[in-house]
């Protein structure tokens, strides 16, 4: 018996027949109807509504953007491997985007779909991305390129990826675009309308208010960014208006996971409940009623074990005051650490001079988390990988509006020359 399986039997009997029925419910065709998508044999997954669609969801989301790679190629066999075991475990939510892995992402997750004969499972959810689009015949390319590359007829969940108020104002309204995803659902192709954003909440809810009939809605929420972007004043904002709430960035692209500053390490280690530091993050999350699913782009096997444990322990309410405020001291801990808000996701890329802009910041934030040794031993890696430091940088900014936390990553990259670069400084 391995440690998940081990946790596992000892819940279940501790909790006795109320786990059971449920164990039984999971298995049977009401939990089918319940979820708009059949089980897959035995789960103790609970399920989440998800706005008034009538779709029960599970909590947790595989995000489909950091997956593992070998030689810079998407590791199929490993994906696959990873996505039946999500799914035989009750995860029944899959995100990908158009440009997640340069678009290698929804191919990927349409093979695995198809090999293991798991697609009327789950949930797809993709986006439209607006960038690259010159005019709105790109939309109806773009949405019949995702049906085949993802394998299917429909797209359950489709969203407008990273929306913000010029875009909406400057090519969302004027394209129509709401018409073509009507139309699209019309046609079958699509089931429910959303969009992700990376702006203000007054953006968020002029956004939401405009058009008024958004079935769901993706926002970046942790415990350390309650109120950035839209935050939590979009979460409640959203569910007031019976929409289905997913949380990206639910780990702030890892920072709340791994390298944490002593600080915080020692704010979980002295709590009286033990959990890891990804539980604690993620349960700050599925306490909350109005948050449908939370999305993990797990890029390996153990971080997907180790997620689906922790939502099938989840529930809303799950966190006791003492819980809240260990969270809360972890917030406080965490406060001034960092030096840039990079979550890792890469968009900024490719820089034209070859700059790696996320492992410079990692090793810009590690300074501020770990020490300077630790930092600089950590950058002079990364610069000698690419063969480019920061001092590189031509500030040609071209990366900057492709950055979703909107970063001035020119003038950063001046601290990170600055922190690391002083002898080769020009
Ligand atoms: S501003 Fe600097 S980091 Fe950004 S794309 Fe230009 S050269 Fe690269
Ligand atoms: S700098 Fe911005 S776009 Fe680039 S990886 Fe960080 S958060 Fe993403």
């Amino acid at each position: 018996m391995n440690r998940r399986d081990f946790i596992k039997t000892a819940a279940l009997t501790a909790a006795g027949g109320l786990l059971l029925s449920r164990f039984s419910l999971a298995a049977d065709e009401t939990s089918a109807a319940l979820t708009g998508k059949a089980d897959v044999g035995v789960s103790s997954m609970p399920l989440r509504k998800f706005g008034k669609t009538g779709v029960s969801v599970s909590p947790l989301g595989f995000g489909m953007m950091r997956l593992p790679t070998t030689d810079g190629k998407i590791n199929q066999g490993e994906v696959e491997r990873m996505l039946k075991y999500a799914i035989e475990h009750g995860l029944n939510y899959i995100d990908t985007a158009y440009v997640y892995h340069k678009g290698e992402s929804e191919v990927a997750t349409g093979l695995a779909l198809k090999k293991s004969g798991y697609r009327d499972k789950v949930n797809i959810a993709t986006k439209y991305p607006f960038w690259g689009a010159k005019n709105p015949s790109h939309f109806d390319k773009v949405l019949d390129e995702q049906l085949k590359r993802l394998q299917t007829d429909h797209i359950d969940m489709y969203l407008l990826h990273s929306l913000n108020a010029g875009i909406w104002k400057n090519q969302a309204v004027p394209w129509k675009i709401m018409d073509k995803l009507e139309a699209a659902r019309k046609a079958g192709k699509i089931r429910f309308l959303g969009f992700s954003i990376h702006d203000s909440f007054d953006a968020f809810k002029e956004i939401v208010d405009d058009y008024g009939k958004w079935d769901f809605c993706q926002i970046q929420l942790n415990y350390l960014d309650e109120n950035y972007q839209a935050g939590l004043r979009g979460v409640k904002y959203a569910a007031e208006k019976g929409m289905g709430v997913v949380i990206m960035e639910p780990l702030r692209g890892g920072q709340l996971a791994s390298n944490l500053p002593t600080a915080v390490s020692a704010v979980f280690s002295e709590a009286p409940k033990q959990k890891t530091p990804v539980e604690w993050a993620l349960d700050y999350l599925w306490n909350m009623p109005e948050i449908s699913i939370a999305l993990s782009g797990m890029g390996e096997m153990q971080h997907v074990q180790d997620n689906i444990l922790y939502a099938e322990r989840s529930s809303v309410g799950m966190l006791s005051k003492e819980d809240l405020a260990v969270v809360e001291k972890a917030h406080q801990a965490f406060l001034g650490k960092n030096a840039v808000p990079c979550t890792s996701c890469g968009y900024c890329l490719p820089c034209p001079v070859g700059i790696p802009i996320p492992s410079f910041f990692t090793a810009l934030n590690t300074v501020g988390n770990r020490g300077k040794e630790r930092g600089q031993r950590q950058y002079d890696g990364e610069a000698k990988k690419a063969g480019v430091r920061a001092s590189d940088c031509i500030t040609c900014r071209k990366c900057e509006d492709k950055c979703p936390q909107h970063i001035k990553i020119a003038d950063k990259m001046k601290e990170v020359a600055a922190a690391f670069d002083t002898a080769a400084k020009k």
